[in-house]
Parts: C-alpha cells; sequence; structure tokens
C-alpha cells in the first residue's frame, strides 16, 4: 500500500533515462555521457569542457540490469491487473538500447503477427474509444506463451522490414497485451491494457540526403515523434488541450494515455563520441516533456 501511494503521488507520468553499456566495437572511445550518483542526475561532457546536467525520474546505467528497470515497473505493471492502462515507451537513436529494453510506417498499419493482412484500420466508437480493426488477438494464459508471441512479431518485424529494403528503426512497433481479470465473488470483469512501444530511431536523417520516399519517410517519423512529445508534455503539465489527434501513433494510443492512464518514456543514450549529438537531443526531448 505504502508502495501505492508513492506510485501514486509521482504522477501518471514518469521520464527514465537508460544509458546503455559501451559496446565491446567501441571499447576504444571515452566515456563523455555519466550518472552522476552523487546528484543523481547525468553529465554530459561537452567538447568546449562545459558540463550539461540532465534530471529524470530515475536514471538507469551501465551497471544496471533490465531487472533493475522491471522491478521499477513492475509496481505499474501491476495497475493492470486493476483494469489501468499503461504505456511504455523506449525513445533514441538507433542502437541506443530500445529494443534491449522492452519489449506504423509511414503512418501505416502491419499486423506483425500476421503481416499478409492490409486491410488495418482505425476506428473511433462515439464513446470516443478508438478501436484498431482488422489485428491478430491471441488468447495467453501464462508469461511463455506472451514472449514467444513477441518473440513471433519481431521477427516478421525483422522479415518486414527487409522486404521494404529497410530496417526496422524507421517504423514503431506496439505490442498491446490486454489483461482480463475477473473477480471470483462479484464477477466483476476489469480490464487493463499494457502497450510496449519500440519507437522509430530519433536520429534527424539529413535532409540534403534523402528524397522520395525516404524524404517522406523521415518527416513522417520526425512529425510522429513530436507530436508525441507535444502528448506526454501535455498531460504531464494536466493541460486541458492535448493534441491526440496530430498523429496516428498519438491517435492510436490516446485512451491508454488519457485519463489515469500511466505512462513511462524511456529515454535511451549511448554515453560515447559518436553519438553525442544524437544523444543529447534525445536528452532535450526528454526536458521539453519534462
Ligand atoms: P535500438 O533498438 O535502439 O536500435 P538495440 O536495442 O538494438 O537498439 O541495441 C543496440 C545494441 O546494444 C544491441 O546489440 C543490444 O544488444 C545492445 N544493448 C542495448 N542495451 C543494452 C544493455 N542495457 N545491456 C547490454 N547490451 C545492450
Ligand atoms: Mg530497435
Amino acid at each position: 500500500a505504502l508502495h501505492d501511494a508513492l506510485v501514486e503521488m509521482r504522477g501518471n507520468i514518469r521520464v527514465f533515462c537508460r544509458v546503455r553499456p559501451i559496446l565491446s566495437a567501441e571499447s576504444v572511445q571515452k566515456r563523455l555521457i555519466v550518472h552522476d550518483k552523487l546528484s543523481d542526475a547525468i553529465h554530459v561532457n561537452l567538447e568546449n569542457g562545459a558540463v550539461k546536467k540532465f534530471l529524470f525520474d530515475r536514471i538507469f546505467d551501465q551497471e544496471h540490469s533490465q531487472s533493475d528497470l522491471f522491478e521499477e515497473i513492475c509496481p505499474l505493471i501491476h495497475s493492470c491487473l486493476d483494469g489501468k492502462n499503461l504505456t511504455i515507451f523506449a525513445y533514441g537513436h538507433t542502437g541506443s538500447g530500445k529494443t534491449y529494453s522492452m519489449e506504423i510506417y509511414n503512418e501505416k498499419l502491419r499486423d506483425l503477427l500476421d503481416p499478409q493482412v492490409t486491410n488495418i484500420s482505425l476506428k473511433t466508437h462515439e464513446d470516443g474509444n478508438h478501436v484498431i480493426k482488422g489485428i491478430t488477438w491471441k488468447k495467453v494464459d501464462n508469461e511463455a506463451k506472451i514472449s514467444e508471441i513477441l518473440n513471433q512479431g519481431r521477427q516478421n518485424r525483422a522479415v518486414a522490414s527487409t522486404a521494404l529494403n529497410d530496417n526496422s528503426s524507421r517504423s514503431h512497433a506496439i505490442a498491446v497485451i490486454s489483461i482480463q481479470m475477473k473477480d471470483l465473488t462479484s464477477g466483476k470483469i476489469s480490464i487493463g491494457k499494457l502497450n510496449l512501444v519500440d519507437l522509430a530511431g530519433s536520429e534527424r536523417v539529413n535532409k540534403s540526403q534523402v528524397t522520395g520516399p525516404q524524404l517522406k519517410e523521415a518527416q513522417c517519423i520526425n512529425r510522429s515523434l513530436s507530436e508525441l512529445g507535444n502528448v506526454v508534455a501535455a498531460l504531464r503539465r494536466k493541460q486541458n488541450h492535448v493534441p491526440f489527434r496530430n498523429s496516428l501513433l498519438t491517435r492510436i494510443l490516446e485512451d491508454s494515455l488519457a485519463g489515469d492512464g500511466k505512462t513511462v518514456m524511456i529515454v535511451q543514450v549511448t554515453s560515447t563520441q559518436n553519438f553525442l549529438q544524437e544523444s543529447l537531443s534525445s536528452m532535450n526531448f526528454a526536458e521539453k516533456i519534462s
């Protein structure tokens, strides 16, 4: 109960930062982004010798494991059992660890459990709730089955992106786990939704280098990510108007993000020189929504 109270106090939106470990191929590079444990802040050592600091609700550094992250999120997942919605986003440049942390191409929807299906659409009910028509729902009763389905989706995502002569970092992937609980005494059924959103890479594509479909794709991604930022910022500031309508991504997630739905944004960064600009821009994004 104390933990629940703490979760309640910290509001419905949490912004975490995760600094992925330096990979062996990068090991010659200096670490420029560090977790300063004393102030519990991220310190970015800039080229001019200055240090830029960023604060988050919680920082996971190279020493934290997958289970440390899970432990933090677990109480929130439990709220899905009470019929609440939880949405977890992974935001960051390609290679920053988004897919590792989780678990729409050109504003088009694709069913990763049945990639052949093409007639998928977003329908809005009179009560304002959105449903995605034409996608696969699978019934599960244990954890292993969930992992199996997520892996199947992940494989199909890789295959679909190869067919498009592209890679998975240019699309957003959403896994929706709907959890139904039946109270055996009252017979009351509550339904909670867990959305796992592996966002497209946040890196800015150099506009002078791309044309045609790729330029359109880059613009779509940039727009949907910034619209997502606007929505999360509006929710965090409890603004009356939340601009859900501006992109397909935010429209799909509207019922989960609105109301008493909880949201976790994991901002993924890389600590070395080669991705300094991308990581800085991800943290600037986080600062804007905080
Ligand atoms: P993204 O999805 O953002 O493009 P990935 O999740 O594919 O990035 O991660 C890039 C690489 O870094 C992968 O090889 C992955 O295994 C590794 N990696 C990412 N995060 C971690 C971590 N916390 N610990 C160990 N390896 C990681
Ligand atoms: Mg990925």
